[in-house]
């Protein structure tokens, strides 16, 4: 039978086979070779199920994943942790102030997006607190990248139907820090989706910090929505400080026309990338971004 992983915990995953849950277990050849800190099968996983009961069964193999998204977790050593895979879209919320809006959070959460084979989305939430002009100056540097950018007041209701629309036969992903909105915003989706991410997140991850319970949620009208409750801060995961660049979509028409063929962009001479900031072909916040990324980096290297 063919299932989809809804959720992790330990050995035991919640798994969903023709429109019910089954609990099952992991057969222990998919286990060898996996590390303690990691599960050899994550929430969105395409999996193959044997029954041994009633809505219970054992997990013999795991698909091809198409997408990812990890990060980097910090244990006794650092170590990837995958929170979801075979999504389709990551939409990272922000809140246009209340907490303010932090560009490093959204500018990782892109990159790893990239390199995980999500399609990146920005959600500006609480427009309803700012001028129009404060929301315009927020999404400006993202204009460039031709990612979705929605503008959404969850209180209000500005913008939840096209928000919507956007996540409805699709899988979908929302990471965003905690306050910036997300549950109202996923309970204007879907009437108790937003609480029900809530419960399950004070059920599960109360007082830890690296685990995350990552939960799917099937939407009434078609679709799975993904919450990462918890995730506040995102280390990259298996970026070098010289790939960077290859996750920024606005400096690739200037790829290879730097002096240097292995610059970093942050101070040598004949750079094609400074120099196109200088101009304004570049939004400078996102070039500023780069430079903190890349930094702290190559302090991790
Ligand atoms: P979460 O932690 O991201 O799930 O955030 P919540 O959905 O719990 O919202 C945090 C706070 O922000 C709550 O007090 C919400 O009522 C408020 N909030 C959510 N969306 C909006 C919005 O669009 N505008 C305003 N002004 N407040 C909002
Ligand atoms: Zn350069």
């Amino acid at each position: 039978m063919r299932g989809r992983i809804i959720r992790v915990s330990g050995l035991q995953c919640l798994v969903e086979v023709e429109q019910s849950h089954w609990q099952c277990e992991i057969r222990g050849r998919l286990k060898a070779g996996c590390r303690k800190t990691s599960s050899p099968v994550v929430a969105g996983d395409w999996v193959d199920v044997v029954p041994t009961a009633e809505r219970t069964g054992v997990i013999e193999t795991v698909h091809p994943r198409s997408s990812k998204f990890s990060r980097g977790a910090s244990g006794a050593r650092p170590f990837e942790q995958i929170l979801f895979v075979n999504m389709e879209q990551l939409v990272v919320v922000v809140a246009a102030c209340q907490p303010k809006p932090r560009r490093g959070f959204i500018d990782r959460t892109i990159v790893m997006a990239i390199k995980g084979n999500l399609q990146p989305v920005v959600c500006i939430n609480k427009v309803d607190l700012v001028s129009e002009e404060a929301v315009d100056t927020l999404t400006a540097p993202y204009e460039a990248l031709d990612y979705p950018i929605y503008r959404t007041s969850a209180l209000r209701g500005d913008g939840i139907g096209v928000f919507k629309e956007a996540l409805i036969n699709r899988s979908t992903a929302v990471v965003g820090q905690s306050g910036v909105g997300k549950s109202t915003l996923l309970n204007g989706i879907e009437p108790g989706l937003g609480l029900k991410t809530k419960k399950i997140m004070k059920h599960h991850d109360r007082g830890r910090h690296t685990t995350t319970t990552v939960h799917l949620f099937k939407l009434q009208e078609g679709g799975y929505v993904v919450d990462t409750p918890g995730v506040k801060e995102l280390r990259l995961w298996g970026v070098k400080p010289a790939e960077l660049a290859t996750y920024y979509p606005e400096l690739e028409p200037l790829r290879g026309q730097c002096q240097f063929g292995d610059c970093s962009h942050l101070h040598e001479p004949g750079c094609a990338i400074r120099a196109a900031v200088a101009t304004g072909r570049i939004a400078s916040e996102r070039y500023e971004g780069y430079r903190r990324i890349f930094v702290s980096l190559s302090r991790n290297e």
